[in-house]
């Protein structure tokens, strides 16, 4: 059986290791994450330039996002690297403080206009919420706080406000350094960190352009606005990120269980690929086996419909990376057998926009109510693959593709597997039905008196041209029967 949730690993030192990488991407990695908030440009093109060799080694593309910084705020350094705090105790952030200066009354902040964006009763949460300061004054570019939960406070932490409403943009200066950088990695798609509504999404996408990149966008929902702007926001992205880390910090832990459900569900239902990120398999970073409570929460991502789940320090910085991916597989795998993500309702009751799109949904609708082994569906943009990878199924999608990137952006949608297939030099339409059939029988993916259905267009290299399905039963078929 072929794992339909999709596996994003971020690397980083722990995968720098040749053979630790060649091992996570056998255990099952379809698609790897370069994180821009750390490290140098040259550091991200090493590991980029080791997973593709590594992917052409094991003959099947691997995805690559670059996740862009964006605006995180954090605090600047202190003399000695850290400074304990006591609830109760005074604390100072401050706009003049030099920014290795910071000592036991105050520091410095990256971000000059936040004074102007908070007020006195405020709540400010330190290094993912784990410290909180209460606002007790703003005067002269210094916020003046209570230390309200304590802790050890180290140089370069973030800063959220509870409840968001920070005004920093989505894209600093860095972050569009960095697009054309990653446009010139030729990478599948760029992160946006902290958008706050789809002109973010519009914007980076005109960058992305710009630097002759045909990318995809995936929006990291992680602030409070996004949240209420998630309609806009995903209708102008190609995948959203229910990035758990800081949303759980702008929003509330609890909040988080419900938004994540309901981001799942408005994604899949505007045709848009959705991830589920961060502390999935937290406490693998140190062990050898995930926690019951991790176990369930990958799973649940998976019953609610998730089309990939991430894993961050659990592979970049941790013990286990390949245990990690080991460990997740299994989980999607069982996860998968659940009846309910298998049978499909979705749509019945809707019009389609476009001819493409009705023939993916007639695919979906026939393959999930006959005896169908496997869909194949020739494409170009990659379109096709995703409108039936919205619809629940135990079937594999294979796309076929003449075109790289395609089969490399795909790898990010449930249940949709590309293959590169060149048409160029089948004759005519009828051939390429018959070349589709010898090339899933070649991979082992269907055998003889399989049925399969198969979708595309008439002419051959035409963006959005599928207009038929066809079914073929393997070994029956031959040149005549394969007239449309
Ligand atoms: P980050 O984003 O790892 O870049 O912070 C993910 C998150 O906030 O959950
Ligand atoms: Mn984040």
């Amino acid at each position: 059986m072929l794992r339909r949730t999709k596996i994003i690993a971020t690397l980083g030192p722990a995968t720098d290791d040749p053979e630790m990488l060649d091992k996570i991407i056998k255990a099952g990695v379809d698609v790897v994450r370069l994180n821009f908030s750390h490290q140098t440009a040259e550091i991200h093109q090493k590991r980029l330039d080791a997973v593709r060799a590594c992917a052409s080694a094991h003959g099947r593309p691997i995805g690559i996002i670059v996740d862009l910084q964006g605006p995180k705020i954090r605090i600047e350094s202190f003399k000695n690297g850290y400074i304990i705090l006591n609830e109760g105790e005074e604390f100072i952030l401050d706009t003049a403080c030099p920014s290795d200066d910071g000592d036991q009354q105050h520091v410095g902040i990256t971000y000059k206009q936040l004074p102007k964006d908070v007020k006195k009763g405020d709540i400010l949460l330190l290094d993912d919420g784990r410290i909180v300061l209460k606002i007790q004054e703003v005067i002269n570019g210094c916020i003046r706080c209570k230390v309200d939960i304590g802790g050890k406070l180290s140089n370069h932490k973030g800063i959220n406000r509870q409840g968001g409403g920070l005004s920093a943009g989505a894209l600093t200066y860095k972050d569009k350094a960095d697009i054309i950088t990653a446009a010139s990695m030729q990478v599948d798609y760029i992160a946006v960190s902290f958008p706050r509504s789809a002109d973010d999404i519009i914007e980076a996408r005109q960058l992305l352009q710009n630097a002759g990149s045909k990318g995809g966008i995936i929006a990291k929902i992680e602030r409070a606005e996004a949240i209420t702007n998630s309609e806009e926001i995903i209708k102008a992205s190609d995948a959203i990120m229910v990035a758990r880390g800081d949303l759980g910090v702008e929003i509330g832990d609890a909040s988080l269980p419900p938004v994540q459900k309901r981001l799942i569900k408005q994604a899949r239902d505007l045709n848009t690929i959705i991830i589920t990120a961060t502390q999935m398999m937290e406490s693998m970073i140190e062990n050898p086996i995930p926690t019951r409570a991790e176990v369930s929460d990958v799973a649940n991502a998976v019953f609610d419909g998730t089309d990939a789940v991430m894993l961050s320090a659990e592979t970049a910085v941790g013990k286990y990376p390949a245990k990690t991916i080991l460990a997740m597989d299994r989980v999607c795998l069982e996860a998968e057998k659940q009846p309910s993500v298998r049978i499909s309702k979705h749509r019945l009751d809707t019009k389609f926009g476009r001819i493409d799109e009705a023939a993916a949904m007639a695919a979906m609708y026939t393959a999930n109510h006959l005896n169908i082994a496997a869909i194949a569906a020739l494409t170009d943009s990659g379109s096709t693959p995703l409108w039936m990878s919205r619809i629940n199924s135990s079937l594999p999608i294979f796309a076929l593709s003449n075109i790289k990137s395609t089969g490399s952006k795909v790898t990010l949608y449930r249940g949709v597997y590309p293959i590169e297939f060149d048409t160029s030099l089948e004759v005519d339409m009828m051939h390429v039905n018959y070349a589709m059939i010898e090339e899933l029988v070649r991979r082992g993916v269907v055998s003889e008196g399989d049925l399969v259905i198969i979708t595309k267009g008439d002419l051959k290299g035409i963006s959005g041209g599928t207009n038929s399905m066809k079914i073929v039963c393997v070994g029956q078929h031959s040149l005549d029967d394969t007239v449309n």
